[in-house]
């Protein structure tokens, strides 16, 4: 047994396999000497947009921004209401607050932690304007469902695809169902920059058109400012020909991480650990592995003196944040904020530091 520790995330590692193309594509920016939307953005939004099966992708400067310029998009503003998950890391909720809208809150399924589309049926009533649904873990949510749903009462659909780069289910990409899928390239995410990014996918030519508007300035044409709301939000080309340089391992690295949650799932056994059921399927990247467990802290503790990192996605429910707070009850979110942990779960990780893992947790006391 080695003492090194067992990372959550390893940016070296998992970068290593890509720093000669790396080097490369930056290297081929700086000789281009164009440094703002020039032909790296142009080339990368193209290979994006055929990835995920849409007709357009747009960068954009990080996948925040990408979640608020997809709502402005579908005119979302002062009143509207918009459906989401408070169990998701609360970027969806910051989306909305910054267009003046108002979150409402649906609950998730206890199997997967991801919006039920049971739960989205009474508050079509509110009459909201857009659902943003979030495919939390790398897992693709009930998107079959609640697309339908969103075209039967007219909500705009809007996906954030941040943790779930590539999943598919019947051959068609995360991202791709909904009016706009939205994507991070946060470096830690299954698709990684070398600092912020971002990207808006859509097969829309009208949302295409508006959203290039958003993401600068507002214009229709150079100095034309045709949407109020416009920002400065762009993929920043040296970005752009890093993530052209590490699209094409996107699908292998993914199939390491959906092994290791297989590998998970098979072999940790504890009566006092829940672990997530129907992962490592083709519809799920598996971005992070979290089980759940009443004694968190112990086993965080365990595990840190056994060398292994984890973390808490999310700690605090959106209804109970103190900017957000909602005098609402949502039992299951409220639930798995108290009891999720997650494992390391990233390509790089050896056979042996997975079984590492596995053993730390089987012997939990
Ligand atoms: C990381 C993340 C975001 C935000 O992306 P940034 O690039 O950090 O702004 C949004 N939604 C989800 C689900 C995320 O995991």
């Amino acid at each position: 047994m080695t003492n090194a520790s067992v990372r959550l995330f390893d940016a070296a590692r998992v970068q290593a396999p890509y720093l000669p193309s790396i080097r490369s594509a930056m290297a081929a920016v700086l000789d281009s000497s164009r440094y703002i939307l020039g032909p790296a953005v142009a080339q990368f939004e193209q290979e994006f947009a055929a990835y995920c099966g849409t007709g357009f992708a747009i960068g954009v400067g990080n996948g925040s921004d990408a979640l608020e310029l997809a709502l402005r998009a579908v005119d979302v503003g002062s009143g509207s209401r918009v459906i989401t998950v408070a169990n998701a890391g609360g970027y969806a909720s910051t989306a909305i607050s910054a267009c003046g809208a108002q979150p409402v809150y649906a609950e998730i399924d206890d199997q997967r932690l991801l919006l039920d589309p049971d739960a989205v049926a009474p508050l079509l009533q509110m009459r909201p304007q857009a659902l943003i649904l979030t495919h939390l873990y790398g897992q693709m949510a009930a998107v079959g469902t609640i697309a339908e749903l969103c075209a039967e009462h007219g909500v705009a659909l809007i996906e954030d695809c941040a943790q779930a780069h590539g999943a598919e289910r019947e051959g068609r990409r995360a991202g791709s169902f909904g009016a706009i899928g939205c994507f991070s390239f946060y470096p830690t995410k299954n698709l990684g920059a070398i600092g912020d990014g971002g990207a808006l996918v859509t097969s829309d030519a009208v949302i295409a058109r508006r959203l290039l508007a958003l993401r600068q300035y507002g214009w229709s044409s150079k100095y034309r400012v045709e949407l109020a709301h416009g920002r400065n939000s762009r993929l920043d080309e040296l970005q752009a020909a890093i993530l052209s340089a590490k699209l094409p391992g996107l699908d292998t690295d993914n199939a390491r991480r959906r092994e290791i949650a297989r590998r998970y799932g098979a072999s940790i056994r504890h009566r006092d650990l829940q672990l997530p059921e129907g992962r490592g399927g083709s519809d799920d990247v598996a971005h992070l592995y979290v089980i759940r467990c009443a004694r968190r802290e112990a086993l965080r503790a365990h595990l840190s003196a056994h060398g292994i990192d984890s973390d808490v996605h999310y700690p605090i429910p959106d209804h109970r944040q103190p900017a957000w707070e909602q005098p609402l009850s949502l039992p299951i979110s409220e639930q798995a904020a108290r009891k999720v942990l997650s494992l390391p779960c990233h390509p790089a990780l050896s056979d042996e530091e997975v079984q590492r893992v596995v053993d730390a947790l089987n012997c939990f006391a």
